[in-house]
């Protein structure tokens, strides 16, 4: 190992980053980096793309700007704790570690602060093509990606109605979404069911047809252009010097680093602590099935609002993906959190056949008030902080990456990134 490179002063435009976890938003940092100049090593003990990104609804949704708590959650939350099988349910043993997490969460309900959660998010989901098109031509992963459009699409008048107050808030955010009538919603989607009472279209959004495929490609091209995978977990940092650590340490060695950013996903707090940043980061548990053989092809990526989750035609065959377990990241899944899910899409597509389709869960690595941490730690230079993206972390992977190279540049980012920093609770 050659000694680190000088990091006293100013960081170097170039030298030796460290990037923890190659899920889509650590691998999105590494491509950035990497377009600076920078000589970087992804690392982490499984494959690339393998943990929550794996399994997510793939959309690219550059109009999410609504928090997941909004000013009406606190109403919700004797079902989330009674009900295990609700879209939003909390896991009673978990409850007590949950506790302060649960508190800002109900917090950052607060309708002035839900407007700036949804300021912050905006200018953030701005850059999400823009951000993405270079990492894409570069990983030529043109097939993996399309921008055609989100649908909503709701069974319960109820339901619906309560969702209005989203699409007004996107509106005044300047995007496009538009609320559509039963047989509008049919002419887009012929398989959506009769008694469907109404919905929107959101023209802007863009989806994934394979999450794992995208990821992969990214380090494809990564590895291609001279970056390092090693399978290994980052377990500490030593050799702290002015600016932080100079030597990143895992369970497979040490590698000498003149820059590290931690993008481990739900792992994230404990390597942030580690490094001067205490974050209230937690997960929120999602739920997905694959059906190879659906019986039906939709035409669009669907939003099922009467079960608030997503419908979406992947490569794989279609995915129905989402809703939220607060339970932490060590208890076994729920799987039975499916069975409410396929009713669902049943009942919205009466054509579709749920039966046989895979099961997985996944971590999503989420701050209590929907925004992701992105920023230096408040005691080390040369530590970047990329993670806690929760229901956005595939459309706002590439965002990050620029702005993690912007940081390390000590340029001024793309946007305002105060809304985003480790520090803010
Ligand atoms: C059901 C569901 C549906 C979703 N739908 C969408 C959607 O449609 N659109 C969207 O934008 N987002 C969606 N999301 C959210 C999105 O998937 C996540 O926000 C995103 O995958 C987080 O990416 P990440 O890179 O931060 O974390 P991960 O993908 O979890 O990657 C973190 C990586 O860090 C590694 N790691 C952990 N500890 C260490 C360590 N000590 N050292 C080194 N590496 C380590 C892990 O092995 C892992 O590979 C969804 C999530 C779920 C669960």
């Amino acid at each position: 190992m050659s000694a680190p490179s000088d990091v006293k002063g100013r960081l170097p435009g170039s030298g030796r980053a460290v990037v923890a976890g190659a899920g889509v938003v650590g691998v999105c940092s590494a491509l950035y980096l990497q377009r600076e100049g920078w000589n970087v090593t992804l690392v982490d003990p499984d494959g690339p793309g393998e943990g929550c990104s794996f399994g997510n609804a793939g959309l690219l949704a550059d109009t999410a700007v609504v928090p997941v708590a909004t000013p009406d959650i606190l109403a919700s939350v004797p079902k989330m704790l009674l009900d295990p099988m609700a879209p939003l349910a909390i896991r009673w043993s978990y409850l007590p570690k949950l506790a302060p997490w649960l508190l800002r969460f109900l917090a950052a309900s607060r309708p002035s602060r839900v407007e700036e959660i949804s300021q912050a998010l905006a200018t953030i989901c701005a850059r999400v093509f823009e951000d993405f098109q270079p990492l894409i031509a570069d990983a030529g992963a043109q097939d993996l990606v399309q921008r055609r459009g989100y649908l909503g699409a709701y069974r319960n008048p109820a339901k619906l109605a309560g969702m209005r107050w989203e699409l007004a808030l996107k509106r005044s955010r300047g995007m496009k979404a538009e609320e559509l009538g039963p047989e509008e919603l049919r002419q887009l989607e012929p398989a959506l069911a009769r008694d469907v009472v109404g919905g929107y279209f959101l023209p802007g959004c863009g989806h994934t047809v394979n999450p794992l495929a995208l990821t992969q490609r990214f380090v494809a091209a990564f590895e291609r252009l001279g970056g390092t995978v090693r399978r290994a977990r980052v377990v500490d940092f030593t050799d702290f010097g002015e600016d932080g650590p100079r030597a990143v340490v895992t369970d497979g060695g040490q590698l000498l680093c003149d820059l590290v950013v931690i993008a481990a996903g739900a792992y994230s707090r404990t390597l942030a602590a580690r490094l001067g940043a205490d974050v209230p980061l937690d997960t929120e548990r999602g739920y997905h099935t694959v059906i190879a053989d659906p019986g039906i092809q939709l035409r669009l990526p669907l939003m099922c609002g009467d079960g608030s989750f997503g419908i979406t035609p992947m490569a794989t065959g279609l995915r129905l993906a989402g809703t939220v377990e607060l339970g932490g990241t060590e208890a076994a899944p729920n799987h039975r959190r499916l069975e409410p899910m396929r009713a669902h899409a049943k009942a919205l597509l009466p054509g579709l056949k749920v039966e046989g389709g895979t099961q997985w869960m996944g971590r999503r690595p989420s701050m209590p008030d929907s925004l992701p941490v992105i920023g230096r730690s408040p005691q080390h230079r040369n530590v970047l902080l990329a993670f806690g993206h929760g229901h956005l972390g595939l459309t706002l992977s590439a965002p990050t990456g620029r702005l993690i190279a912007d940081l390390a540049s000590e340029r001024t980012p793309a946007i305002d990134v105060t809304p985003f920093r480790p520090e803010r609770f």
